[in-house]
């Protein structure tokens, strides 16, 4: 007797988040068949060699033919026109599901063409490593951390509630948020700081000379810190900061003045205005800690 939450599930995209999800998906039992598209044929037939579906071809709509659940995990600039494409093909009652980084601006691109009949439930995975592609996914990948999902007003309180209990099933924590909350929170806790890093490491490399040899040689855990976030997709973090363009630039202001406040007491030789920030950090850190997401 099946006891699976769906029947079929869709991947379009299948990199490092669509491949983790079916990696997970399988591991948890939740869908009798799992299938995928992308458009890079060449991640298709790695995808299929490495089993990470059933099978994954490159016709996004054959994918979708008959699914119960589609989850959309192409880059976020991608989002619209790959439900423009699927919306055809959807069954009745299906749900739609996307993990973009950003959630408002893909809201936009993407609700005006889910059908009647058809339920929309956004959602964003606060998981990830700097990898990227069909090689990268691996089924631990959700487990014990946050997905957020942000349902539409207007949307299906059922297909929420059965959103929800997949990503559970996937080994996430589960919260709701409204979709400007969460793309300001986010501004804020992931994109800035990967501005930063992109910033500090483009920094150091345009330092050029000798100088440039000994900051890589002697790449301290700070600034390998910083490589590492640098080294995430070029694709996926450019359509970030194009589609959540408000609230970065927003959290960039506020981080810019803060930054002159440091830079003022350096020059100024104002070490307690220095020290009192940093205990606030490390407090912050050791709050973090604390909370097991450090
Ligand atoms: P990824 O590893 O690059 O995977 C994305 C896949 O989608 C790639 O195989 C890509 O192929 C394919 N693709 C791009 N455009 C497509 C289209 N129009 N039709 C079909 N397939 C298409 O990226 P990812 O890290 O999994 O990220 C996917 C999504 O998850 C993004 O929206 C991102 O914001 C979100 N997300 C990422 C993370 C993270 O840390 N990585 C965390 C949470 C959420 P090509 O590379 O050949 O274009």
């Amino acid at each position: 007797m099946a006891t699976e939450l769906f029947d079929k599930i869709a991947v379009i995209g299948i990199g490092l988040i669509g491949g983790s999800i079916a990696l997970a998906a399988r591991r948890g039992g939740l869908a009798r068949q799992i299938v995928a598209a992308d458009h890079n044929a060449e991640y298709a037939a790695t995808a299929n060699r490495l089993k990470l579906v059933d099978h994954c071809g490159t016709d996004l709509a054959a994918a979708c033919a008959d699914a119960d659940l589609v989850i959309v995990c192409t880059p976020v600039g991608a989002c619209g026109a790959v439900a423009e494409t699927i919306a055809p093909h959807l069954k009745k009652g299906c749900i739609v599901c996307d993990v973009g980084s950003v959630k408002q601006a893909v809201i936009e691109a993407m609700k005006p063409h889910i059908p009647p009949g058809v339920h929309y439930v956004p959602a964003h995975p606060l998981a990830g490593t700097e990898r990227s592609g069909p090689e990268a996914g691996f089924a631990e990948l959700f487990d014990g951390r946050w997905t957020i999902l942000t349902p539409l007003p207007d949307g299906d309180a059922g297909a929420v509630d059965k959103v929800e209990t997949f990503w559970k099933g996937l080994g996430s924590n589960v919260e709701r948020l409204d979709s400007a909350d969460h793309d300001r929170v986010l501004a804020i806790t992931s994109h800035l700081p990967h501005l930063i890093a992109y910033t500090i490491v483009g920094t150091a490399d345009d330092l050029g000379g000798d100088l440039d040899a000994e900051v890589l040689h002697f790449a301290a855990s700070g600034f390998r810190d910083f490589t590492r976030v640098a080294a995430s997709d070029p694709t996926m973090w450019r359509d970030i900061f194009l589609n959540n363009r408000e609230a970065v630039l927003d959290v960039l202001a506020r981080f810019q003045e803060d930054l002159f406040y440091l830079q003022r007491a350096i020059r100024r030789g104002e070490g307690d205005k220095l020290f009192d920030l940093f205990k606030r950090s490390r407090d912050l850190r050791r709050t973090l800690v604390h909370l097991n997401q450090a």
